[in-house]
Formats: structure tokens, sequence, C-alpha cells
């Protein structure tokens, strides 16, 4: 119930009495529900689950600690009473997770101020525990035994949705319940594209491969990117891969609580204008990752925050050059007091199949 407790503690701050927890990824960081229907209220004393009859058995078993009530009519019908049983005269609601008609709803429903939130949760998702760590290690070892295996499967001939296919299944096969994102394999001149998915397009022979994948596993993600070649890909992609491949390892090194989002964005940037390709690093660093394979906090030239111990966010910088191709190499690291343990081990030196 620590998680339940550390929302309590920010009620106050938000100037609420009560939370309403819609999205279902801060459900199941709070009420350890794995389901795909319920949700939380947090008062300052107690914490309701909601769900249908097709769950109450599983959250009673799961969320422990929370008082589980069964809905027969509308959910938020539910939460109307225990708005007023609870005397709850200012509700927090998830202004990103709520659409507009279920706004709607729950304004004609629910007989107190709705207050929009932002971010309430989410902030407390960007600290991980040790348990989240440990899972976290798990879904990167089944990505990067995968990508250990598909060096041995891609070659000229074969095409970018082949390997996505094979990468993914073989995951899935080690342990991951799904991809954590559609997989991403960009060749040749598509490598030039940072977020290129796999296409049917045929590997050839002197092409750059990015691959950016990942998988989930016990609810928790992997996020790994490499670039490989297929035969020589001529000096100047092998020059921007020793480029890239400095700016990741400079982070590496550099990373660690009490940084900013921005400092850390700023040394692979400058590192990468320095070499005379600033304007083709168009993305920003990386970004937190847990429930989510996007979250907070970001390695963005906007982002002023300190980074604390036990944010665990990827690093990768990346260089795309239309018409030539493109580079990007991406490591997840746990943040720490001293310096940052980067979770991947999987080799960076250039590989030329
Ligand atoms: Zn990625
Ligand atoms: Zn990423």
């Amino acid at each position: 119930m620590q998680r339940v407790k550390n929302v309590q503690a920010k009620l106050s701050e938000y100037n609420i009495d009560a939370l309403l927890v819609t999205n279902m990824f801060n459900v199941r960081y709070l009420a350890n529900f794995t389901g795909s229907t319920g949700l939380v209220v947090i008062t300052k004393e107690k914490a309701y689950f909601v769900t249908d009859f097709r769950y109450t058995e599983q959250a009673a078993a799961e969320a422990k600690g929370f008082d589980i009530i069964k809905n027969e009519g509308s959910i938020f019908a539910e939460v109307a009473e225990i708005v007023k049983d609870d005397n709850i005269e200012k509700l927090g609601f998830e202004q990103e997770n709520v659409t507009y008609s279920t706004y709607n709803l729950i304004n004609d429903l629910i007989p107190c101020d709705l207050v929009p939130v932002t971010g309430l949760v989410e902030k407390l998702r960007e600290v991980k525990t040790e348990d989240e760590i440990a899972l976290i290690k798990e879904a990167i070892d089944i990505t990067e035994k995968a990508y250990d295996y598909i060096l041995g499967f891609v070659k000229a001939g074969v095409t970018e949705i082949e390997v996505a296919n094979e990468l993914d299944f073989y995951m899935r096969k080690e342990g991951a319940k799904g991809v954590s994102f559609d997989t991403i394999v960009a060749s040749g001149v598509r490598s030039a594209m940072p977020h290129g998915v796999a296409s049917d397009k045929v590997i050839e022979e002197g092409d750059m491969v990015t691959i950016d994948f990942g998988c989930y596993y016990k609810g928790y993600v992997s996020d790994m990117t490499r670039t490989f070649a297929v035969g020589d890909p001529g000096e100047e992609l092998k020059e921007i891969y020793e480029i890239v491949y400095q700016a990741n390892k400079k982070v590496n090194e550099s990373a660690k609580a009490g940084m900013t989002g921005a400092e850390l964005d700023a040394i692979a940037r400058d590192y990468i204008a320095e070499h005379g390709y600033g304007p083709q690093f168009g993305h920003t660093l990386g970004h937190g990752i847990g429930l989510e394979v996007h979250e907070g906090p970001s390695l963005s030239f906007r982002n002023e925050e300190k980074l604390v111990v036990n944010n665990i966010v990827t690093n990768e910088p990346g260089i795309y050059v239309p018409g030539l191709g493109g580079v990007r190499i991406e490591d997840d690291l746990v943040i720490k007091e001293d310096g940052a343990e980067v979770l991947m081990t999987t080799p960076k030196e250039l590989i030329i199949l």
C-alpha cells in the first residue's frame, strides 16, 4: 500500500480530497490489477477498487488493501456513491485520460467539484522500486537474446518484415507477453527514417539496418536499438556510426542523479553537432520506461528537472541522412547517485555481417 500512501500524501498539494484513477497503467501501478476494466478512487483514508462481475474475484486477489466494489450499472455511479458516503467535495480526475463524453457523464453523475489533474501518479511511477528494476532487467534480457539470435538470421535477400516477425516471435518464445511497440526494422535508405516500422523492403548488400524493439515482461517494458551493416556500408555511414556510438558512450558515462534531462541531451547533441551532424539528430535523446514504453522523465532540451536515483531512461542518439541512411544506438540506464547502471550488455562496435 506504499503506492497508495504516496498518492494520499499528494492530495493536498493538488487541492483535492480524492483522486479518481482511470488510466489503466496507473490502475495497475496502484492496485496491482492486471485485468482490463476497473478504476481506483483514493481518498485521504481509503482506497477503493471498482469493477464489474468479470473481474471482482481477480481484483480481490490482486488489489490487496483496497475495498472492492462491484458495479452493476455505470461504473461511475459507484464513484458517485463513494463521493457521497465519504463527503468528498473536490474529486481529481486524470484529464489526459478522460474523453469529453466521459467527462459529461461524470459531471452529471458525481455530486462534487471535478478537478482536472495531470501527471500525479505518472510522476510517482518515474522512480522505480527494486522489484520494478528486476522486471525491466528480465525484459531486457529477453530483448538482448533476441538481438543475438536475429544477427544469425539477417542476410541480404530477407525482408524487413521477415526480420521483425522472427524477432517478435523469438521474444514470445523466451517468455515475453508481446512487443512493447511495433518493431522497427529500417534498412538502406529507409534507415534515415527514425521510426521506419518494418516494411516489405528486401535487405540488400551494403545496407545499414536499424532495429528498434522491445518486449513486455510481467507488465514492464524494454526498449533497445542497434544498427549494423549487411556488407560494407561505405565510409560516410561508418563515420556516422562512430559518432553516434561515441555520443551514446559519453551519455552512459556522464548520467547520474542531479543532472537534468536537458543537460544529458546536450552532451549527445553537442558532440554530434561538433562533428557536423547537428541538424541530422532531430529527436530528443531519450525517455523514461516502465509500465509504458514512453513515460517520464524525458531526456530533452525542454526538461530542466533533475534526474533522481532509480529513474530508468533510454539513451538513444541518432543521425539520419536522407538518401543515404541512418544510425541509432539505444541503451536503457538506471540512474544512480554517482553514475548510471547501463542495463544493456550487447556490444556496440559496428558489426558488418
Ligand atoms: Zn527504442
Ligand atoms: Zn526509446
